[in-house]
């Protein structure tokens, strides 16, 4: 499954720029299951500062959760390095704002939660203009 970025697209109006802030920003995704398909129904948030170990000693991500269907055991990281802050420059196009490594969790929709991002200027400029779109970059 490798690494899917989480593109934005955003109309920036009197707004210097948008960034997730922290280490305990909530990115609120819905993420399925790579198995068998099966797509979470309530909206579940990642955060950089959580990690969770991977069965057998394989290391940790940041979550790590058995798929209520098939059982699977899925993970995902948040990938901090590519963390980039969305900028006036960046209005109406769209940017990556973040990459994710999927290992069996796919994130297929995303919740900007305005008011945890460091917004400066016009929040409602950006709640009014946004798009979403996934990108698998690998
Ligand atoms: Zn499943």
């Amino acid at each position: 499954m490798g690494k899917i970025g989480l593109q934005f697209k955003a109309t920036l109006e009197n707004v210097t720029h948008l960034r997730p802030v922290g280490e305990d920003f909530r990115w609120y995704l819905k993420l399925k299951c790579g198995n068998c398909g099966e797509v979470s129904e309530k909206w579940q948030y990642l955060r950089l500062m959580d990690s969770h170990p991977l069965k057998g000693g394989r290391g940790s991500a940041t979550m790590v959760q058995k798929c209520k269907l098939c059982s699977r055991e899925n993970s995902i990281d948040i990938l901090s390095h590519t963390m980039k802050p969305y900028n006036a420059e960046d209005s109406e196009t769209f940017k990556t704002i973040v990459e994710f490594e999927c290992r069996g969790l796919e994130p297929v929709d995303f919740q900007p939660q305005a008011s945890s991002m460091n917004v400066l200027g016009s929040m409602a400029a950006f709640l009014n203009h946004l798009f979403l779109k996934h990108k698998l970059l690998l």
